[in-house]
Parts: C-alpha cells; sequence; structure tokens
C-alpha cells in the first residue's frame, strides 16, 4: 500500500524541519533536465542545479535506468561485503585521475573528513605524531563535521560549537606569502578549493596553486585538493586541478559524482593509503552499490570529450548574457569562475542585494544561487540546452531590473 500522501506546504517546513535553512518560498515537486515545476505548476529554469548536483540535470533518463536497474538488484551490503558497482566505479575515478585507491562516503564533509584524518594519519605514521599542523584558507568551505567546518575559513560556521580541532591555521586565500609564513615541518597537509566555491566563486591562481606544490613538497606536507563542488566536469575537466598542472595527494569528490544521488568519494595514492588497515577508518553506507551504480553512470556520461567540452561553450553563453546585462545595468565588478561554475560580484552600490535577486529570479522563473551577499552564482547541469540559458538569462534580466528598479 502507498504511504499516506500529508497535504504540505512551504509553511509546513517552518513547523518540522530544524530552522537552519531558509529555502525560497515554492515548493518543487518535478524536474526534467534544467526545467524544475512547483506544487502549483509554475515552471522554473534551473540555473542552480542543487548547489553543482545535478550535473546532468534532473531525472536524465540513463542516470534513472541505473537507478531502477541497481533498485532492483542490490541496494546495501555494508563494507563488511564488498559490491560490483563500487569496484567499478573506483577503477573508473583510478582510470580517469592521479588516483590508485578510493575512499567511498556520502557527502561531501564526509569525503573531506577521511581526507584531514589520512592526511594526519599518514603524517603520524610516516614522520611523527606531531606533524599535524594543516594549513587551509579564508572563505573557503569543506563541509559541516566539526572537523570539516574548522578547517573551512569562515569563524561564523564554527564558532559555538567549540572546542574546535586544534592545529589548524587559516591564511588569505592566493597568497603564497602567507602560506610560506606559516608552514613548517610540523604540517602534515595543505588543505585547498581549486576554485574557492560557497566563499564567492573564487579559483585559485596558477603559480598559487603550483606554489602549494612546491611549499607541500619542501616540508613533506600532502596537498589535499577539496573538488567536491570543482570536480566531475564543473570547470571543463574532469577536475580542476587539470587546469593547473599541479597533482594532488589527496582528493574530494561529492556533489555532481552521483548526478543528485547521495556519494562522496576520498581519492588518494598507494603509498598515501598503504598506512591504513582495516578499522582504521570506516562508513556503514560509503560505497553502497546503489549509489555507485548511479556514479558509475554519471561518470560514464560527464568523463567524455562531448560533454566536457560543451562546458565551455555554454559558458560563453552565460558570460556574454552577464555582460550585455552589466553594459545595461552597471551591475558587476567581477564576471569570474571556471566553466559552468560562475559567479557575477555586484558593484558596491548593489553590495548586500544577492539574496533579493535570488527571490526575484524565482518569482520571474529561474533558480539560481549566491555565494554570501554579494555574488550571484550559476552552477547550471553541464548539458544545459542552450535554449535553457537564453530564456533562462531573459528571465534573470527581468528579475535584476525589478530589484534595482
Ligand atoms: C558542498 C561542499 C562541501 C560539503 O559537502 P556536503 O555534501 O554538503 O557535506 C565541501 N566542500 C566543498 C568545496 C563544497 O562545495
Amino acid at each position: 500500500m502507498a504511504a499516506d500522501k500529508l497535504a504540505v506546504t512551504r509553511a509546513t517546513f517552518d513547523e518540522v524541519i530544524l530552522p537552519v535553512y531558509a529555502p525560497a518560498q515554492f515548493v518543487p515537486v518535478k524536474g526534467k533536465g534544467s526545467r524544475v515545476w512547483d506544487q502549483q505548476g509554475k515552471e522554473y529554469i534551473d540555473f542552480s542545479g542543487g548547489i553543482a548536483v545535478t550535473a546532468l540535470g534532473h531525472c536524465h533518463p540513463v542516470l534513472v535506468e541505473a537507478l531502477k536497474t541497481q533498485g532492483e538488484t542490490l541496494w546495501h551490503t555494508s563494507n563488511v561485503f564488498t559490491n560490483e558497482p563500487a569496484l567499478r566505479l573506483a577503477s573508473k575515478l583510478i582510470a580517469a585521475t592521479f588516483a590508485e585507491r578510493v575512499f567511498f562516503a556520502n557527502s561531501g564533509a564526509e569525503a573531506n573528513e577521511a581526507a584531514f584524518k589520512l592526511a594526519r594519519y599518514y603524517a603520524s605514521k610516516r614522520h611523527s605524531p606531531y606533524k599535524s599542523k594543516i594549513i587551509a584558507f579564508h572563505n573557503g568551505f569543506h563541509g559541516r563535521t566539526l572537523f570539516t567546518v574548522s578547517v573551512g575559513g569562515q569563524p561564523k560556521y564554527s564558532d559555538g560549537f567549540g572546542p574546535k580541532p586544534a592545529d589548524i591555521v587559516h591564511v588569505p586565500f592566493n597568497d603564497l606569502d602567507a602560506v610560506k609564513a606559516v608552514i613548517d615541518d610540523h604540517t602534515c597537509a595543505i588543505v585547498v578549493e581549486p576554485i574557492q566555491g560557497e566563499g564567492g566563486v573564487m579559483p585559485a591562481t596558477v603559480e598559487f596553486m603550483q606554489g602549494l606544490r612546491k611549499l607541500c613538497d619542501e616540508h613533506q606536507a600532502l596537498l589535499v585538493l577539496d573538488e567536491v563542488q570543482s570536480g566531475m566536469g564543473r570547470s571543463g575537466k574532469l577536475f580542476a586541478y587539470e587546469h593547473y598542472g599541479v597533482t594532488p595527494d589527496i582528493l574530494s569528490t561529492a556533489k555532481a559524482l552521483g548526478g543528485g544521488f547521495p556519494v562522496s568519494a576520498m581519492l588518494t595514492t598507494n603509498e598515501i593509503a598503504s598506512t591504513m588497515s582495516p578499522g582504521v577508518h570506516g562508513t556503514t553506507y560509503g560505497g553502497n552499490p546503489l549509489a555507485c551504480a548511479i556514479a558509475e553512470a554519471a561518470l560514464d556520461i560527464i568523463n567524455t570529450e562531448a560533454v566536457l567540452s560543451g562546458v565551455e561553450t555554454r559558458r560563453e553563453q552565460f558570460v556574454t548574457a552577464l555582460k550585455a546585462l552589466d553594459a545595461k545595468l552597471d551591475l558587476f565588478s567581477d564576471i569570474r569562475g571556471k566553466g559552468l561554475l560562475i559567479g557575477a560580484a555586484l558593484k558596491p552600490q548593489h553590495a548586500g542585494k544577492a539574496r533579493d535577486i535570488l527571490n526575484a529570479a524565482a518569482a520571474e522563473g529561474v533558480m539560481i544561487l549566491n555565494a554570501g551577499t554579494d555574488v550571484i552564482r550559476f552552477a547550471p547541469s553541464l548539458v544545459i540546452e542552450p535554449t535553457d540559458i537564453e530564456e533562462g538569462m531573459a528571465r534573470f534580466a527581468k528579475a535584476v531590473e525589478k530589484v534595482l528598479s
């Protein structure tokens, strides 16, 4: 028998959900490609992509097929038993990257938690238990567990949850001298997003990333790249590190990995992985067959020339439309990011209006994101139809004009 359908609305949210979110006033009920419909049947164009998650749009037929097929086959075994989809997905991630070993989890925070624990564990086994310092960056974001939120560089997210994990140092992003000033032989890792997402869609410079790699090598520290948001094709390459000519020691991926199904992974080398042994780390759900079968299908599609090269042409379409809007309204101080992670920073005279623009955009029928109070963020499907970009940007322009008038 089907479960009873209780009538729920946006107002229900304020009664039953922990008040840690302030969701939009409409409730999406259905999605197809880059279009979404709400409870009233109103249609939206989705430029938010579930925060860089639904990289192949909503309900992509190949992902739906993978979900249905695996859903009728085997969902969960725990890690007391391994499974074929996890072994296939790990093999494909290894074939596509620097990595030789994979650990699966369910969210970006968990993949990062594993990454940071591994960095410290490796240092304690290979070097010294006192080699525990983690260098991270202002405005960085790595998730909401206590360790990841403490490595993150926005104190407002970690304040009130103390005592915090110790020996974590934050310095300004893209500032190599600041890193040089704090790195020493007690440093076990530098943790960085190649493109800061939540922190305002800010790409690292090539000199910065290459400098970090060099400093890590000089101090026998590990370079840990958080590619939870920048990875899985978002930048136009499978992982953003490929733009920089650097190889990480550890990399985390999540968000788009499952195309909307929760799954994450931490990638590393044989040498680093070999310090760990059964029981040292683990998870119940991580690497379950259902999640891995869907992620495998997503990876097979995303990691193709057709999808990856399409990212850049779609970016150009977005940027051209944003520049046209800027020429008309004198709106943005910067249009930045890589691939289909696009940040449009509002000029000082429009500072603080990102959220108003978001709400106005929803009213016009287009879903967008902000990154802080002053940056409009776009993270659409990597295969969004050019006609959807055109229509969505027209709706966005209307919304902006309303907010400014
Ligand atoms: C979203 C995000 C995370 C956290 O992922 P969750 O799945 O929400 O735990 C970590 N790092 C970066 C860079 C992210 O964008």
